[in-house]
Order: C-alpha cells, then sequence, then structure tokens
C-alpha cells in the first residue's frame, strides 16, 4: 500500500504555530459529546413533550453540528433550545442536574460525558498526533484550545498531557471571563500566551462554530476538518481549506 502523500505543507517559513481544537481534531470525543448531549436533551425534551401533550422529536446529528459543537457548554444549550423556542433561566453553574435551568441541563450533561469517557475511554486520531509531533519538530509551536472544561481529564486519558506548548480551555476562559467560540477571543489569547501573531498562525477546527472563531480572529489559515459531513458549512463558515483527516497536512 502506497501512502499518498500530503495535498497541504504549513511551512515554517509561513507559520509560527499551529492552534488546534481538540474534540474532534485531536481526540474522538466528539461521540462522546454526541451521546451525552442526546441522552441529556432527549430525556429532556420527552419530559418536556408528557407534560405539555405535546410530540417529542428527538436530538439528531445535524442539530450538534448547527447548534451546539464547539460552544461552551451553557451556550450550546441555551442556542438549541433557541431553536425550538424554548427559554430557560440560565440558573447558577452551582444547580443540581435535576433543576430546569441551563446550568442545571449542562451540569447533567457534564456528567454523562465523564461517564461515558470512564466506560469507553478516548481515542485519539493517530495521523493528528504525528502531525503535532512533525510540526514540533520543525520548530512550529502547537496549542489546544478548546471551550471543553473536561481538556486536562481528556488528555490526561488519551496520555497526551505532554503533547502541546499552551493549552487553553473553557476552565481559562471562564477565569479570564472570555467569550467562547464562534468569538475569537479563546484563540487569541493562546496566540498571545505562544507569542505568536495570529496572521502567522494556523487554527484547525471541526466545528462550524470554531473556524468562524478562526476567521474572526484574522489567523493566517483556517483549516475545517470534516467528521461529520459538513465539508461546505465548515468552507462557507471561515475554513481556507476542508480536509477530512490530518494525514493531508504535514509540516
Ligand atoms: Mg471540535
Amino acid at each position: 500500500m502506497t501512502v499518498p502523500s500530503p495535498k497541504h505543507v504549513l511551512g515554517r517559513d509561513k507559520y509560527d504555530a499551529v492552534l488546534f481544537d481538540l474534540d474532534g481534531v485531536v481526540t474522538a470525543t466528539n461521540n462522546n459529546h454526541f451521546a451525552a448531549w442526546k441522552q441529556l436533551f432527549d430525556q429532556y425534551l420527552k419530559g418536556r413533550a408528557t407534560r405539555e401533550g405535546a410530540p417529542f422529536h428527538e436530538f439528531t446529528e445535524d442539530q450538534m453540528s448547527e447548534f451546539v459543537d464547539g460552544k461552551p457548554r451553557y451556550e450550546g444549550i441555551r442556542s438549541f433550545l433557541e431553536s425550538r423556542g424554548i427559554e430557560l433561566p440560565f440558573g447558577d453553574i452551582s444547580d443540581a442536574e435535576d433543576t430546569e435551568t441551563v446550568c442545571g441541563l449542562g451540569n447533567l450533561k457534564n456528567r454523562f460525558f465523564n461517564l461515558s469517557i470512564q466506560t469507553d475511554g478516548v481515542e485519539v486520531f493517530e495521523n493528528s498526533i504525528n502531525l503535532i509531533h512533525d510540526l514540533r519538530e520543525n520548530g512550529i509551536l502547537c496549542a489546544v484550545v478548546t471551550s471543553s472544561k473536561n481538556c486536562q481529564t481528556v488528555l490526561h486519558a488519551a496520555e497526551i498531557s505532554d503533547l502541546f506548548d499552551v493549552r487553553f480551555d473553557g476552565n481559562d476562559a471562564a477565569e479570564l471571563k472570555l467569550t467562547g467560540k464562534p468569538h475569537p477571543d479563546t484563540y487569541l489569547m493562546a496566540a498571545e500566551r505562544l507569542g505568536v501573531d495570529p496572521a502567522r498562525a494556523v487554527v484547525v477546527e471541526d466545528a462550524i462554530s470554531g473556524v468562524q472563531a478562526g476567521r474572526a480572529g484574522g489567523f493566517g489559515l483556517v483549516i475545517g476538518v470534516d467528521r461529520a459531513g459538513i465539508a461546505e458549512a465548515l468552507a462557507q463558515n471561515g475554513a481556507d481549506i476542508v480536509v477530512a483527516d490530518l494525514g493531508e497536512l504535514s509540516a
């Protein structure tokens, strides 16, 4: 079997750093997330439908792409519920999991996600890991930039805690009161921490909200990774190029 040569080269002459999203780009945790979101929303929507004597419509993968993926947890909930014409009070991050607030639902989703990691473990995309080693060996800095507050847990479970020069996750964003993706602030802060100019940095994202953030931040190149059959939407929302897998890239 011949190994196809990479189509896109991220040269040191053009770029100082590459900023990677985590879920769906480095780790195959999108499945864990989708399972957790589906469990949460279907359970909630069923209860609501029964209460109101209305029909139940399940949560789908397309709706995850459109309203939830890449965004901070509570914002994803608010955005999806809004699409169903449901508005809940935000509540408080300490809300119990059975509280009917955005935070209550978010906290329950987080439990479902962590259970899924414990049960199923975390898989990585080997081509992504190989690319990151390749980039760093060629003097290009690498960061992981995620809305997830479970970043450390996921990196640890995948045994790649030492893979990145900078880690910027949902906890860092909350601490600095930064607005999450699709706003560019978390990517810009990660670039600042790496000490690089965004124009000489690359963003790699699988979510629509993520490529929007890369584009809005004025990054030198935005790469969309199409894991969900949304190549066109990624291109329309800010990806300069779309790949199916990071094996198509090299340093
Ligand atoms: Mg992602």
